[in-house]
């Protein structure tokens, strides 16, 4: 157990320990790159890193350089490494603790120096008065020898007020504090919170080594399974493991047929259709949003005639041709904008069913009725 667990981006889970190990770790971070692939998980290990016991007392010029797994600090971490079940929990018991739970800034804290301020509510925000909370933190100082760490999974989901009343404590935090800022869209950040941080990039991590972690990990009835995983969760080792297969499939053809319908002729009858089925109760807005960006990907990539690069959705080349076909570059193009446009509804709390519905009749006015396939 310890870094040699990880799985891809080998340079940066060097460069960390690096700095680690030479006592050169800067007080504020930023991981960015693709959800899922495991900049989170990353942020925990640098933290049992510094608080492993083996490691406690190692300071200076000869700092800590793994962690061991199994000591009491690294077992309480490891306790909260799946973030949507550590959010969940959290959620749950802020619920039981007040009747107006969103006015207690969410706080899962697995360590007495280690605290995590995740977003969170049904529009999965960071709150001011998480970003309060902080700040105060930040004004007491460590209960041992090692440093505090705070990680700000997706911080790029904190709204101007928050950002901007963390910006001093992200320019002079305590010299014994870490702060870590995770991000797949860096350039949702204010730029006056990336100037304070320093950053490291993630990439995707290769087909063939997410297949061998899900194999590892018991994930996949066969290889073939494994590599679609990969292929579908671009590059992600922590997506691939999560996702729900089954569900995905039913999710992905049902808005496949919302852009077949949309994209083909104005059928509203079974725009509408889709729409509710799409947006029903338990479904969240934003993992139909992911599914979509794959599709479009995979549109964008037919319509531009790449070659070389196989499809994330290979299972589904002929629709996703017909679909390109019919939509063309300017389509294509307004259909992204619409769906950039149903992001920030989701943040504001319009209805799903509402948005999705904007987003097939954009469809159909964008493919041209010379273009649209009968
Ligand atoms: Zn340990």
């Amino acid at each position: 157990m310890g870094f040699s667990d990880y799985r891809g981006n080998s340079e940066v889970v060097e460069a960390l320990r690096g700095m680690l190990a030479r006592d050169r770790l800067p007080h504020s971070l930023i991981f960015a790159g693709p959800s899922g692939v495991g900049k989170y998980t990353l942020a925990l290990m640098l933290a049992r890193a510094i608080h492993c016991v083996d490691n406690i007392g190692l300071v200076g010029s000869d700092g800590p350089q793994d962690f061991c797994g199994h000591c009491f600090n690294c077992r309480l971490l490891d306790a909260v490494g799946d973030r949507r079940a550590a959010v969940a929990h959290a959620e749950l018991e802020r619920e039981a603790l007040s009747k107006r739970p969103r006015e207690i800034p969410l706080i899962i804290q697995p360590h007495p120096d280690v605290t995590i301020f995740a977003p969170n509510g049904p529009l999965r925000l960071f709150q001011i008065e998480q970003a309060r909370h902080l700040k105060q933190s930040l004004e007491f100082v460590a209960t041992g020898k090692q440093r505090r760490i705070f990680i700000l999974p997706d911080a790029d989901r904190m709204d101007a007020a928050a950002a901007n009343s963390l910006l001093k404590s992200l320019e002079e935090p305590p010299a014994d504090t870490v702060l870590i800022l995770t991000t797949s869209s860096d350039a949702a950040l204010l730029p006056t919170i990336r100037s304070r941080c320093v950053p490291l990039w993630f990439s995707p991590v290769s087909t063939a080594e997410i297949a061998t972690f899900l194999n590892e990990r018991g994930v996949g009835e066969n290889q073939k399974e494994r590599e679609w995983r990969a292929a579908v969760t671009g590059g992600s080792p922590g997506a691939a493991l999560r996702l729900d297969r089954e569900r995905y499939l039913i999710q992905r053809d049902a808005l496949l047929s919302l852009l077949t319908a949309g994209a083909t002729g104005p059928n509203f009858a079974e725009l509408l259709t889709q729409a509710q089925k799409l947006s029903g109760k338990d479904e969240s807005l934003e993992n139909l949003l992911e599914i979509l960006y794959i599709l479009f990907q995979d549109i964008l990539h037919i319509e531009s005639k790449a070659n070389g690069e196989p499809l994330r959705n290979s299972d589904r080349p002929k629709t996703l041709v017909q679909v390109a076909h019919a939509l063309g570059v300017e389509g294509l193009r307004k259909a992204a904008a619409n769906l950039d446009m149903i992001e920030r509804n989701l943040r504001r709390n319009v209805p799903a069913r509402l948005s999705l519905e904007a987003l097939a009749l954009g469809l159909a006015e964008a493919g041209s009725p010379s273009r649209r396939i009968s």
